[in-house]
C-alpha cells in the first residue's frame, strides 16, 4: 500500500517548529501506551519507524514521516503520564490546541485509545478541540485483540454512542496491531483525508 513509503522526515520539539507549506498531513495522538507507535509501524509495515519513548517527563519530540512530497503523517507525543509536571502538561495542551486550530496542513486526526478504557479526560479534551477546529476525528480503539468478539462489539457500540456527544465528525473503529484487525478500514479513512 501507499503507507509503506513512509520515511522519517524530521523531528520538532514543538509544533511551532514545523514548517508550513502547501502539503497535507494527518496527525496521530493518544495517551502514552495507547498503541500509537505500534499502529504507525503496522500501517507503514515498518518494524521501527515510530519508536516509543517510555521515560515519563522527558521531552518528547513530534516526529514527521513523509509519504511523498506533499503528504505526511505526524506522530504527536503521547500524553497522560501521571508524573509529568503540571506546567509541562499545560504547555503541551496549549500548543496542541494551537496546532489543531491553526495548522492549515492538517486534514484529520487519529486519536488512539485502548479499547478497554476509551475517552479518558485528555482524549476528550483533544477531540473537543478537533471538533471546534472542524477537523475530522478517527477514534481508533486499539488492542482489539485483547477482547473477545462479543465484548469488542459492545465496546465499539458504547464508544460510537459516546462519540455522538462531541457533535462533530467523529468516527470510531476498532484496531489491532497484533491481528491487523481494522487495518484496511484505517487506510480507507487516511486515503480520504490525504486524497490518495
Ligand atoms: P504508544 O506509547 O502509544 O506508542 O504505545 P506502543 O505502541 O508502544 O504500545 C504500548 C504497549 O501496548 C506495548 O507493550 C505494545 O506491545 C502493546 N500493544 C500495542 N498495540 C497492541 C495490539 O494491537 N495488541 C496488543 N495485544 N498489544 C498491543
Amino acid at each position: 500500500t501507499y503507507y509503506t513509503k513512509a520515511k522519517f522526515l524530521t523531528s520538532a520539539p514543538d509544533i511551532r517548529h514545523l514548517a508550513e507549506d502547501d502539503g497535507i498531513e494527518v496527525a496521530f495522538a493518544g495517551r502514552s501506551n495507547a498503541g500509537k507507535s505500534s499502529a504507525l509501524n503496522t500501517l507503514t509495515r515498518q518494524r521501527s519507524l515510530a519508536r516509543t519513548s517510555k521515560t515519563p517527563g522527558r521531552t518528547q519530540l513530534i516526529n514527521v514521516f513523509e509519504l511523498d512530497e506533499r503528504r505526511r503523517l505526524v506522530d504527536l507525543p503521547g500524553y497522560g503520564f501521571a508524573q509529568v509536571p503540571i506546567e509541562m502538561k499545560k504547555k503541551w495542551q496549549r500548543s496542541l490546541g494551537e496546532y489543531l486550530q491553526k495548522r492549515k496542513n492538517l486534514k484529520g486526526i487519529v486519536v488512539l485509545m485502548d479499547i478497554r478504557h476509551p475517552f479518558k479526560d485528555l482524549d476528550q479534551d483533544l477531540i473537543y478541540w478537533a471538533v471546534a477546529a472542524e477537523l475530522p476525528v478517527l477514534a481508533l480503539l486499539t488492542k482489539s485483540d485483547k477482547l473477545k468478539s462479543g465484548k469488542r462489539k459492545a465496546q465499539l457500540m458504547m464508544a460510537q454512542e459516546a462519540a455522538l456527544a462531541f457533535m462533530g465528525d467523529v468516527t470510531v473503529q476498532t484496531f489491532s496491531s497484533l491481528s491487523k484487525q481494522g487495518l484496511p478500514e484505517l487506510e480507507t479513512v487516511l486515503d480520504k483525508w490525504l486524497e490518495i
